[in-house]
């Protein structure tokens, strides 16, 4: 099952990216080159319409289409796997929090691989191409909890709880076990807003 429509090259872009893979080196900061400008809008645009102004992590609609609003995830790190750097299923947009929160953290089980995967089975994170997010995430409100372990690494790692934080203007980073059984609480109860709202003042979590 794919759940997000992988770019597709053609003409100069698919030119590009076959000397890319080609080449014997690839560095990771190629993808600030000015040549790389191209195809980055290439692929921003396909992502951006295919993702209808969502983010691959949090799922926070932003309406603006204007590139700089939006970062071109690199599912697994370009720090890591440069050859995976213009793979379409490696490719998404997030929103630059949760990108700068996941940041060059490794992803796969196995990192040890120069073929990209083609199932989510290989990646520690909800992938947006191949995992369906709400099997591994669970959304009240602005609360996230992990179904599964994929799901729960990808709350922790992109911290994904900070629009919660935020909005209840709790101190960053939220690292504070009281707040996991408050998520938990949630989940296993009537999991509306209220609830969200009950549980904060009776576990006494104001910052
Ligand atoms: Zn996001």
């Amino acid at each position: 099952m794919i759940y997000l429509e992988p770019v597709c090259y053609a003409d100069d872009d698919l030119t590009f990216v076959q000397a890319f893979e080609l080449s014997d080196t690839k560095p990771a900061d190629y993808w600030s080159a000015d040549e790389c400008s191209n195809i980055k809008t290439t692929i921003k645009r396909h992502y951006l319409d295919k993702q209808r102004n969502t983010c691959c992590y949090c799922r926070q609609i932003i309406i603006v289409d204007h590139g700089r609003v939006w970062d071109t995830e690199h599912i697994v790190p370009r720090k890591t796997h440069p050859g995976f750097m213009f793979t379409p299923q490696n490719l998404a947009l997030a929103c630059p929090d949760c990108n700068g929160h996941k940041a060059s953290k490794q992803t796969l089980i196995e990192p040890n691989t120069s073929m990209y995967p083609s199932t989510g089975d290989s990646f520690l994170v909800v992938h947006p191409h191949f995992d369906s997010y709400e099997e591994h995430i669970a959304m009240v409100g602005l609360v996230y909890s992990g179904i599964s372990d994929k799901g729960t690494w990808t709350v922790v790692n992109c911290d994904l709880n900070r629009h919660a934080g935020r909005a209840f203007g709790w101190p960053e980073p939220i690292a504070d076990e009281r707040f996991e059984d408050l998520v938990d609480d949630v989940f296993d109860g009537d999991g509306v807003a209220q609830g969200i709202i009950r549980a904060m003042i009776e576990s006494d979590l104001s910052p």
